[in-house]
């Protein structure tokens, strides 16, 4: 296919659970999308038994949505060398994220690599490899993709550097990925916007452009380098359209799921209302310029 994957994050609540996952996503028009498997601030999460995963698969493979990603929960920390609890809760929460991502039907579990919480990034790379180390199998049918971070606060992956310092340390580094989140790359400080092709030349050069298993596609409404992190929509910020929407159309990445998780916008019948970007949002990049 020539067209690209394009979707946004989804909920799964109510009922529906992981149905209404799809459904949501197909009533964006979208080709494939992203889910937590819970709320993203808690650990909290409802038995596979009760997510209603043959219904959710049956309506994707008829709908022809092929690939769904899913993202694992904020406080998931592996950088935290200050409180063991902390991180002790963040692997075995991560090793049950990764079997309900394989039960639901995805291989790829993204994963914000973590903050060191002041103890200095070396120390903070360590404790992510020791993290990852304990919970990456040689036969697991799934896939950790870290996402490079705006390096905001003590976050880790904020530079390619990082993730490749990560990958020399995992002993079953064939099962990391990458997820590239063009906001978060923009606020560490390339320049994605005049010469993409040279920021993936120097991805390609430390981790490999075949790594990268998902794509966030957000603008920012900071500009590049200001280590922020906050997502605008699409063509509302110093990213633009332009640069976003060669991003999406490149044909290195045609295949590679690329998720929206651009911010809410004000209902115009109810300003207290906030509704979804997500079907103008995907049709604004799918079609020509
Ligand atoms: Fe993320
Ligand atoms: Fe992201
Ligand atoms: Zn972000």
């Amino acid at each position: 296919m020539n067209t690209p994957k394009l979707g946004s994050h989804v909920g799964m609540h109510g009922k529906d659970m992981f149905l209404g996952s799809v459904k949501e996503a197909l009533s964006y028009e979208a080709d494939t999308f992203m889910l937590y498997t819970g709320a993203p601030q808690n650990t909290r999460r409802k038995e596979l038994s009760q997510l209603r995963i043959p219904e959710a698969q049956a309506l994707m493979k008829e709908s022809g949505i092929q690939e769904f990603v899913v993202h694992a929960p904020y406080i998931i920390n592996l950088a935290n060398t200050v409180k063991a609890e902390t991180f002790q809760l963040a692997v075995d929460f991560l090793a049950t994220e990764i079997q309900r991502t394989i039960a639901m039907g995805s291989h790829v579990l993204i994963l914000h690599p973590g903050s060191h919480v002041g103890a200095g990034t070396k120390q903070g790379i360590r404790q992510i490899i020791t993290g990852l180390n304990a919970v990456l199998t040689a036969d697991l049918p799934c896939t950790v993709a870290l996402e490079t971070m705006a390096g905001k606060g003590s976050e880790i992956g904020r530079s390619f550097e990082e993730l490749a310092e990560i990958y020399d340390g995992v002993i079953h580094s064939d099962k990391l990925r990458v997820c590239f989140d063009t906001c978060h790359v923009n606020d560490a400080g390339y320049d994605i916007v005049r010469d993409f092709d040279a920021v993936i030349e120097h991805f390609h050069r430390l981790l490999g452009k075949e790594q990268i298993a998902a794509f966030h596609i957000n603008d920012s409404k900071n500009e590049k380098g200001a280590a922020k992190d906050r997502h605008a929509n699409i063509g509302q910020g110093t990213i633009g359209l332009p640069a976003l929407h060669a991003i999406v159309h490149h044909p290195d990445f045609i295949d590679i799921p690329k998720i929206l998780e651009t911010p809410y916008l004000p209902s115009a019948e109810d300003p207290k209302q906030s509704l979804p970007p997500y079907r103008e949002e995907i049709t604004l990049l799918r079609s020509p310029l």
